[in-house]
This record gives C-alpha cells, sequence and structure tokens, in this order.
C-alpha cells in the first residue's frame, strides 16, 4: 500500500487567466496530482514543451511559470524554424518527490499523461526541470498521451547551437577570426556549458570557467588551461564573451554597467531580469544574443529525431543558429534596434501577430 500526500490547494488562482491560448488545470485525488498545462500558441504547430516537476509556493506561482515558459517555447520554436508552437507543464510537487522507479511516481505521471492524452496531441510533453526519461514513459506508455522520450541527451546538440551563435556575434564584431584569441567566460559548467567552454577553447578562445560545484569548474579549467573564478563574480569578469549556462536573470538594469564583455551569448533561460535590459546592454555597446535563440540546438535535435533526420542533418539544422544569429545582428543593426527587438520582429512575422517581450 503506497501513500500520497495532496499537495494542500491553495486559495488563489490563475493570476492571467488568458495570458495562454489554453490553460489547463489537472486534479487526481488518487495519485495526488495537482498539474497545469499552458499551451501558449499553436499557429505554427502543436505545443511542445517540457514538464516541469518542482514545488511552488501557490497555484498562481505554478501557472505563471507554466503560461511564461510556454510564450518562451513559441519563441524558440518560431525562431529555430520549427513547426511546433509553445506549450510547458507544471506538475506541483508538495514534500519530497517519489523516487525514480517506484510505482507511485509511475502512477503520477500515467495519470498526467491521461490528462495530456485529452489535449488529441496539442501539447507534446518532454522532459524539464525535474522530470526524467521514465516519466515521459509512464506518460506516453501508460497514460497514452504523445510525447517526446528520445534517449538522446540535447545538451551536448543545445552547447553546439551557443557556440555557433557565440561564434557568429564574434564574427560580426570582429570579422572571420570569430573567436580566435577571445576571452570567454562560462557560468556554469553543467551539461551544456562545460561543452560551450570546450568547443570555444578548440574555436581558439581562452576560456574561463566558474561553477558553484568549484571541483567540477576547477577540473575543467585545468583540462582547459584556464582559471576557474568566483561563480557570482563572473559576469562581471573581464572578458570579450560572457556566456551565461547556469541561472537566469543574472542580467539586471542595475549590474549593466559592471559587465565588461562585449557578447553576451549562452543557454540559461530568461538571461534578462527584464526585457528592458536588452536596450540598456544596446546603449553601453554590448551584444545580447537572445536566450531562445541560442539555446535553441535541443529542440532542433529532438525534432530531428522524432522527424528521422540522419545525424548531418540534424548538425546542419543546429549550425543553422549561427546563421540566424549573424542575420539577427545584421537586422538589429541596420534598423538600429536591439538583437532581442529583431528576434520579435521575426517571430511576430512567422506568428502573424505582434509578439511582445
Ligand atoms: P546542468 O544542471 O547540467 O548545469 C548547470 C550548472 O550550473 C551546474 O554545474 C551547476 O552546479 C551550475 N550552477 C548552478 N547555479 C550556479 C550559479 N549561481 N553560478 C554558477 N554555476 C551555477 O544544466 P544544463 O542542462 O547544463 O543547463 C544549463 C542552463 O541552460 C539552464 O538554465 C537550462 O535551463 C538551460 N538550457 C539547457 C538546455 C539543455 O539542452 N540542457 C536547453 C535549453 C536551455
Amino acid at each position: 500500500m503506497t501513500t500520497v500526500t495532496t499537495p494542500t490547494p491553495t486559495s488563489d488562482g490563475i493570476a492571467e487567466p488568458w495570458a495562454s491560448e489554453q490553460t489547463i488545470t489537472c486534479r487526481d485525488e488518487r495519485t495526488g496530482l495537482r498539474a497545469i498545462i499552458a499551451i501558449d500558441d499553436t499557429t505554427l504547430g502543436p505545443g511542445f514543451g517540457g514538464v516541469r516537476y518542482r514545488a511552488y509556493p501557490s497555484t498562481t506561482a505554478a501557472a505563471r511559470e507554466a503560461q511564461r515558459l510556454a510564450a518562451a517555447m513559441t519563441l524558440k520554436h518560431a525562431l529555430a524554424e520549427l513547426p511546433y508552437g509553445g506549450g510547458k507543464s507544471v506538475v506541483m510537487l508538495d514534500g519530497e518527490a517519489p523516487a525514480p522507479g517506484s510505482p507511485q511516481r509511475r502512477a503520477l505521471f500515467a495519470r498526467f499523461g491521461e490528462m495530456i492524452a485529452r489535449t488529441a496531441g496539442t501539447y507534446i510533453p518532454g522532459v524539464d526541470m525535474g522530470t526524467l526519461l521514465e516519466d515521459m514513459q509512464a506518460i506516453r506508455d501508460e497514460g497514452g498521451a504523445r510525447a517526446f522520450c528520445d534517449e538522446v541527451s540535447p545538451s551536448p546538440f543545445t552547447a553546439r547551437g551557443v557556440h555557433a551563435a557565440m561564434r557568429a556575434a564574434a564574427v560580426h564584431h570582429h570579422g572571420e577570426g570569430g573567436l580566435a584569441g577571445a576571452q570567454v567566460v562560462v557560468q556554469g559548467v553543467g551539461s551544456v556549458g562545460a561543452e560551450v567552454a570546450r568547443l570555444a577553447h578548440a574555436d581558439g578562445a581562452r576560456v574561463t570557467v566558474a561553477d558553484v560545484d568549484t571541483a567540477r569548474a576547477e577540473a575543467l579549467a585545468d583540462e582547459l588551461g584556464g582559471a576557474a573564478i568566483d561563480p557570482e563574480q563572473a559576469p562581471f569578469h573581464p572578458a570579450d564573451v560572457f556566456s551565461p549556462c547556469a541561472v537566469a536573470r543574472v542580467v539586471t538594469r542595475d549590474n549593466v554597467a559592471r559587465i565588461p564583455a562585449r557578447i553576451i551569448a549562452g543557454a540559461a533561460n530568461d538571461t534578462l531580469d527584464e526585457p528592458g535590459c536588452a536596450q540598456a546592454l544596446r546603449e553601453a555597446g554590448v551584444t545580447f544574443v537572445p536566450d531562445f535563440v541560442a539555446n535553441a540546438g535541443g529542440v532542433v535535435q529532438v525534432h530531428g529525431g522524432v522527424s528521422g533526420w540522419s545525424e548531418g542533418e540534424t548538425l546542419a539544422a543546429v549550425d543553422r543558429i549561427g546563421e540566424r544569429v549573424g542575420e539577427l545582428l545584421a537586422t538589429a543593426q541596420t534598423q538600429e534596434i536591439t538583437p532581442l527587438a529583431a528576434a520579435l520582429q521575426r517571430a511576430s512575422a512567422a506568428l502573424g501577430r505582434q509578439v511582445v517581450a
């Protein structure tokens, strides 16, 4: 007999009920499921986006996160020219997560899969923070929903795309030499950041790394012949390129003036504390490559996997991120706008509506 803790219902609601095309709440007493599915925009195809499994202080906070992340997926897919809309879901955790492989966990995600199946393929889930491949398999196999359960890790493809973005920005600034001799600081050397650091190093850059896991940072610094620095200071360390590959909102209105890098290109979602930071960076002479453009390599790989692309086709599609960044930076320069505004223009054209950050 297994016990299930049902998250305590909160009296608050969904703060912005019309922020997405559809916002669906899911409740199941038997498994203790409390989840929210946000389908942001299906103009370009079904809303694809991961299932996040974590604790939230309130239903409002969970709904806002699902809607915000779903909207970011709409932009990511539009810019990456993929046939998906934006979607995201959150499963609210109360207490400790059931162990991987446990019957409770399987039942929870199977039940969630049944609810996802009711969207008739309009929402396609994948792995995200707190969820595992086996959770997607439960959603698909027992829940009966379409789910992306590719066994290939997207991280190396995300890293390849970030490197292509970084390189394109360096070429835009300095010409074909690109990253050769450039000082690159990578904040967060996990599955994406470590590979970004290696690719930049192989491209001739001098690489400095930072991670709260200092042993990890030091080992990589040794491997690449660079230095490991305090992670909190990473954005302010002398550099040509700053690559945030850890946490969100590292660039704020208050710290823009302290960032010495001329290029910011990384994997971390929501690098800017708020969209207005893009203009502040432009005024400070910093080229910010929007995160949803730079970090699309993973979704490109997932799409290549389900579409039966060869490895060469997938890698070429990931490398196209670099070309796209070059085009966006040229547009931004000509129109005297931020690269973020240029990316939003492109998304607006693809979606047939005015998109704002
Ligand atoms: P990861 O968990 O493998 O690595 C994150 C690393 O950052 C870890 O080494 C961790 O110790 C470190 N870290 C945490 N807080 C830090 C801090 N304050 N300062 C410095 N280092 C810190 O995650 P990942 O898969 O490499 O993803 C990195 C970022 O890229 C995340 O924001 C993620 O949402 C985003 N992203 C990842 C992918 C992907 O394919 N993995 C795709 C798109 C976006």
